[in-house]
């Protein structure tokens, strides 16, 4: 049985994302959504949002699961019986990264092997802090991300105190 870890902050999940985890599920028996717990970002959801929303987004495809976890991803894949990382690439400007992250995963962990798909040219200038910056000022975020997610933006940037509109204003412009 063949299983991928697709590792990532996902606040929110958006369809670039659901695009390459049911890419990845045609082609992987088993593909594991890990919504990190603790990435160096701040965060406009919880982690449990972040994961109910990647569950819901993604009910529909039966060999996809989501978990979270807080420690390195080689050890989660090790532990899930992984043989693969999966990531997607839109820009060149993601390469750079990307291929640092595969280097250096490749040595704590030379068996996994870390897979890179290509972002459909529908998503590929989607990224989650854009989805965020025009919900916070109102826009209209539908094609980008799943109906729940839609939903869920909607209900985070009227919560009282500004609550959310705060937190996106201190979020970096890098995904
Ligand atoms: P990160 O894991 O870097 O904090 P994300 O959770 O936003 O960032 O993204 C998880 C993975 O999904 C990364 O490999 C990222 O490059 C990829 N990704 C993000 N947006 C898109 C998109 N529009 N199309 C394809 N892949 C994407």
């Amino acid at each position: 049985m063949t299983i991928a870890v697709y590792p990532g902050t996902f606040d929110p999940v958006h369809n670039g994302h659901v695009d390459i985890a049911t890419r990845a599920a045609t082609i992987f028996d088993r593909v594991v959504m890990a919504v990190y717990d603790r990435p160096l970002k701040n965060l406009l959801f919880t982690t449990q949002e972040r994961k109910a929303m990647l569950q819901q987004a993604l009910v529909d495809v039966p060999n996809i699961t989501v978990t979270t976890y807080n420690q390195l991803t080689v050890q989660l894949a090790r532990q899930l019986g992984a043989q693969a990382i999966v990531r997607g690439l839109r820009v060149t400007s993601d390469f750079e990264l990307e291929f640092q992250m595969a280097l250096t995963n490749k040595k704590l962990a030379p068996e996994i092997e870390f897979v890179c798909f290509m972002a459909s040219q529908d998503h590929a200038f989607l990224s989650a802090s854009t989805v965020k910056e025009i919900a916070m000022l109102g826009g209209c975020v539908t094609g980008m991300v799943p109906c729940n997610v839609a939903e869920a933006l909607k209900a985070k940037f009227a919560e009282p105190h500004g609550e959310g509109e705060a937190r996106v204003s201190l979020i970096s412009l890098r995904d």
